[in-house]
C-alpha cells in the first residue's frame, strides 16, 4: 500500500485534502500537515473542510489554502477536478463529511486515498490505508512519510500539524492508543524545531469567562451518575449554553471530566443544538462505546470514544439512552 502511495504521489502534481464534518484537531492537524508536506513534494494542493473548526484550531489553517464547504459549496464543487488526487484524512465513511458535502463524491472523477484510524472503513477510495491501532490519524501520517521514506522532506509547518493531531487525539499522550512509536515521532518533531509548547498553549490556555463558567455551571448543576452503574452523563439545553455564549470548542473535554469520576467506566454528553442533539461518550476498560453509539444513537467512532446524534428531543434523547444503558454493560 505504500508503494502504491508513493506511486501515486510521484505521478500525480496536484492534491486535495479533505476531512470529517466538526473537524478536532487530528482532523486539521492531520490535512495542515498533509497540505504542508504534500507542497514540499513540490506539489499544488488545497483543503476542503466540512464546517468551521472552533477557534481555538484557525490559527492553525493561516498558512494553509483552504475552503469551508458549508460557505461556499459551489465554488468548492466546480474546483474538486482540478485535482487529480483526493485524500480521505481522518474519516472512515463518506456520510462522515456531513449531508452536503457528501455530493463531492458524486462530483469528483480522480483517485481517492483514505488514510485514516477509525476501525471498519468504508470501501469506497481507490487506496486505503487504515490502521486502527494507531493513536491518530496525525501519527499515521508520520508513518506513512516514514515509510515512503520521506522523512527529510517533513518541515515544520507539516510537524506543527501532525503533533497538533496527535496531542489531541490521545489526551495530551496518555489514552491507552499510545506507545512507543507515538514518543518516537514526537521526538522527531522537537528535533526537527516543532514548538511543543505553543500548540499545548494555543489549544488548552485559550478559556474565555463564558466557557469556563459554562464548565463550572456543567459539572455543579448538570451531571448525573445512573444509580448503581459506572455511568455518568452531562445534558445541556440550547437556553443553557446560549446563556453562556457558547461558540465551538467550548465544551471540549468536558465529557471526560464525567470520565474522569473514581470508578466512572462509561461518560456522556448530550448537547441541544438547533438541528438535534449532538452526543459525545467515552469510556475505559471493556466498555466499549461505538457499536452502541452506532445501533441507537446514528453515530460510531473508536471504542473508547464516540459520536452520535438525536433528531429526538432532549428529554426523549435522555430518556432513551436511559433504558438503553444497560446494552452498556458487559
Ligand atoms: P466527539 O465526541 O469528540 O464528537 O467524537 C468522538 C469520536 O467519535 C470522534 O473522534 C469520531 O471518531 C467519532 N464520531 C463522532 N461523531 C460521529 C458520528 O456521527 N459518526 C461516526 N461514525 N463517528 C463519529
Ligand atoms: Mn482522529
Amino acid at each position: 500500500m505504500i508503494q502504491q502511495l508513493h506511486s501515486l504521489l510521484e505521478n500525480n502534481n496536484s492534491i486535495l485534502i479533505t476531512t470529517h464534518k466538526s473537524p478536532d484537531g487530528d482532523a486539521i492537524g492531520s490535512s495542515v500537515a498533509w497540505f504542508e508536506f504534500v507542497k514540499n513534494l513540490g506539489k499544488r494542493a488545497f483543503v476542503l473542510i466540512p464546517d468551521e473548526p472552533s477557534a481555538s484550531l484557525l490559527p492553525f489553517l493561516k498558512d494553509v489554502d483552504y475552503l469551508i464547504f458549508e460557505k461556499n459549496e459551489q465554488q468548492a464543487i466546480e474546483l474538486l477536478n482540478d485535482y487529480q488526487l483526493l485524500f480521505c484524512l481522518d474519516y472512515n465513511a463518506k456520510s462522515r463529511v456531513g449531508k452536503n458535502m457528501e455530493v463531492i463524491f458524486e462530483h469528483y472523477t480522480g483517485i481517492k486515498i483514505m488514510i485514516d484510524h477509525h476501525p471498519n472503513p468504508e470501501d469506497f477510495c481507490e487506496l486505503t490505508i487504515s490502521r486502527p491501532n494507531v493513536c491518530s490519524t496525525a501519527q499515521l501520517l508520520f508513518d506513512c512519510i516514514s515509510e515512503l521514506e520521506l522523512i527529510n522532506k517533513l518541515n515544520v509547518p507539516a510537524g506543527n500539524g501532525i503533533y497538533l493531531g496527535i496531542l489531541t487525539d490521545t489526551g495530551s499522550f496518555r489514552f491507552p492508543s499510545v506507545n512507543k512509536s507515538t514518543h518516537l515521532a514526537l521526538a522527531k518533531l522537537l528535533e526537527i524545531g516543532v514548538g511543543h509548547y505553543k500548540i499545548h498553549e494555543a489549544i488548552y490556555d485559550v478559556n474565555t469567562m463564558d466557557r469556563l463558567r459554562l464548565r463550572g455551571y456543567a459539572i455543579a448543576e448538570k451531571l448525573e451518575i445512573i444509580p448503581n452503574l459506572p455511568i455518568g452523563f452531562i445534558s445541556l439545553t440550547l437556553e443553557e449554553l446560549n446563556r453562556f455564549n457558547y461558540q465551538k470548542g467550548d465544551t471540549e473535554g468536558l465529557v471526560n471530566v464525567v470520565l474522569s469520576i473514581e470508578g466512572m467506566e462509561i461518560a456522556a454528553l448530550f448537547m441541544e443544538h438547533k438541528d438535534g442533539i449532538k452526543i459525545s461518550f467515552r469510556s475505559k476498560g471493556d466498555y466499549f462505546v461505538n457499536e452502541f453509539s452506532a445501533r441507537n444513537f446514528e453515530g460510531g467512532g473508536h471504542k473508547y470514544a464516540a459520536g452520535g446524534f438525536s433528531s429526538e428531543t432532549l428529554n426523549v434523547t435522555l430518556s432513551k439512552f436511559k433504558s438503553l444503558v444497560e446494552e452498556l454493560i458487559p
